[in-house]
């Protein structure tokens, strides 16, 4: 089975497929290879109480983006304007380039 993880690049549009954030779309932040997880933009926020720290005596609460599973998000075409499965091509000879299987469009320029 091909797993998703190596389609998926920072910077790219996505859009969450499961879960409890399912439908929302966003921009990868961080691609986490090793756990195969992903951080998007504004997707799948949770507070976190920090802790007091040093001189700091009050601790506070902060919204962070947690890692959603990449088998969880699938790439956006911007043209398509929804998710779309992709495909390898080269282009310009030799650069492999991922492209959106239902519009043609090249997403690596
Ligand atoms: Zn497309």
């Amino acid at each position: 089975m091909i797993t998703p993880k190596w389609h998926i690049k920072k910077n790219d549009l996505v859009m969450v497929m499961n879960g409890k954030e399912k439908g929302k779309s966003g921009r990868i932040l961080r691609v986490l290879p090793e756990k195969e997880k992903v951080i998007i933009e504004k997707i799948n926020f949770i507070k976190r109480h920090s802790r007091p720290q040093g001189q700091q005596k009050r601790g506070g609460i902060i919204e962070k983006e947690a890692p959603l599973h990449i088998s969880n998000v699938m790439l956006l075409c911007e043209k398509c304007n929804k998710p779309v499965r992709i495909g390898h091509r080269l282009i310009e000879g030799n650069k492999k380039a991922r492209f959106c299987r239902k519009c043609s469009e090249i997403f690596d320029k």
